[in-house]
């Protein structure tokens, strides 16, 4: 019988605005969103970043609209990208109504930045007569000074109460076609305007911790925003901001949506053990060198790395291929069931290899075909480690005698 998945959150529920093919909010799988770092006006350079986004799984990429150069890149951008494409609009009414010419799917505006009510309405007007849905991008690093010095700083209040103004612009010209994000650097605060924001309007929303710097820091600021909000059924779409590579913001993107059963996999799950004195193998060295081969595969598929063959088959069982290190060999399993042991120096290609059978064959028709001598080799394998190593590998016996003598002593 087929268990169903643990829901992470119902999701609320939010109206849907269409990004090119992309649907967004109103319960649309929740998208994956990145920015190019390239000058727009270098067409080649930054087809070749978004291209290598769409490969990462990001489903929107936004990119700068700062000057004339980079809105007729956009004209060349557009209708060769694999994905809609965002144009990112600061200070420059012009260049937003250059990019709805360039063809843009969407338009994002800072009203931080873009503060004449006049100018924006014009933008609105513009794109609901051609059907591009806005993203009120709010930064409490860049909030109209009006709204600070109301709020005496970037409160939730003054970050909504922000967004909430430019809606109303956008309502002035019957424009209601809005994605809407409050992003801070500061993790609680970007958490509560969220939540403030979602209990003010049905919009779709956008999630971020702006600014979050370079990995490791930024991708743990950017999970905790996110993840708790994405927990809590908040978002319709998100974006990591790393000071990195964007295709690895679209990696953690597309890496968070499936870790929370949120998106279908897309790619490989590597999960592996943290080893322990039981190991036999360095399982650090194994479980890099088998996750970038198996990436390699772009295979949606889940693979365990585990120190030893004493927990590892039992504890990865629900993955669907795992490797276990045994005396100087390596037991395959699928799905905790024992198919092959292999030389310890051939284990990362053991795992390729069946990764692809599975690909081709399926899970039941790998199982079918195990080697029967394999489980009977296997047990052998490790009973001898068990009696090598014991049931105390990590000597706590000898530490726990010690505390034992220590708290007798005093
Ligand atoms: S007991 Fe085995 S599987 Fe568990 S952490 Fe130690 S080496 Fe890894």
């Amino acid at each position: 019988m087929t268990r169903k998945p643990v829901e992470v959150a119902k999701r609320r529920h939010t109206r849907q605005v269409m990004v090119g093919k992309v649907p967004v909010g109103g319960g649309a799988p929740i998208s994956v969103q990145s920015m190019t770092t390239t000058k727009t006006a270098d067409v080649e350079g930054t087809l070749a970043q978004i291209y290598a986004l769409a490969a990462a799984g990001v489903d929107i990429v936004r990119c700068t609209c700062n000057q004339i150069e980079a809105a007729e890149g956009l004209a060349q951008i557009v209708p060769r990208s694999p994905v809609p494409i965002v144009a990112d609009i600061h200070f420059h009414y012009k260049m937003a109504l250059a990019a709805l010419e360039a063809g843009v799917a969407a338009l994002r505006l800072n009203p931080g930045n873009l503060r004449k009510p006049n100018e924006i309405k014009l933008v609105a007007q513009e794109a609901k007569d051609r059907s591009v849905p806005i993203r009120i991008g709010v930064n409490a690093g860049s909030l109209h000074p009006e709204l600070y010095e109301k709020y005496n700083g970037a409160t939730p209040e003054a970050l909504v109460e922000s967004a909430m103004r430019e809606l109303e612009l956008f309502g002035e010209v019957g424009f209601d076609q809005v994605a809407i994000s409050v992003k801070a650097s500061n993790v609680p605060l970007m958490i509560e305007s969220y939540r403030l924001l979602s209990e003010t309007t049905d919009h779709p929303l956008h999630l971020g911790v702006t600014e979050a710097g370079p990995p490791p820091g930024g991708l743990i600021k950017s999970t905790a925003g996110i993840a708790t909000l994405l927990a809590e059924g908040i978002g319709d779409t998100i974006r990591y901001s790393l000071t990195a590579d964007p295709v690895e913001e679209a990696k953690a993107g597309r890496q968070l949506l499936e870790a929370l059963g949120l998106r279908e996999r897309k790619g490989l799950d590597l999960i592996a053990c943290p080893s322990c004195g039981r190991t036999e193998i360095d399982v650090i060295k194994v479980a890099s060198e088998a996750q970038a081969a198996l990436e390699e595969l772009h295979l949606p598929i889940q693979v365990a790395v585990m120190g030893c063959v004493v927990n590892g088959p039992g504890e990865a069982r629900e993955a669907d291929l795992g490797i276990a290190a045994g005396r100087h060999k390596g037991h395959l399993f699928i799905k905790g069931e024992i198919v092959a042991v292999v030389p310890e120096d051939e284990m990362v290609e053991a795992l390729v290899r069946e990764a692809q059978k599975i690909a081709e064959e399926g899970i039941e028709a790998r199982l079918a075909a195990a080697d029967p001598k394999a489980v009977i080799e296997a047990n052998k394998d490790r009973a001898e480690l068990l009696l090598d190593k014991g049931d105390d590998a990590n000597n706590s016996s000898v530490t726990i005698e010690k505390i034992r003598r220590k708290t007798k002593e005093s």
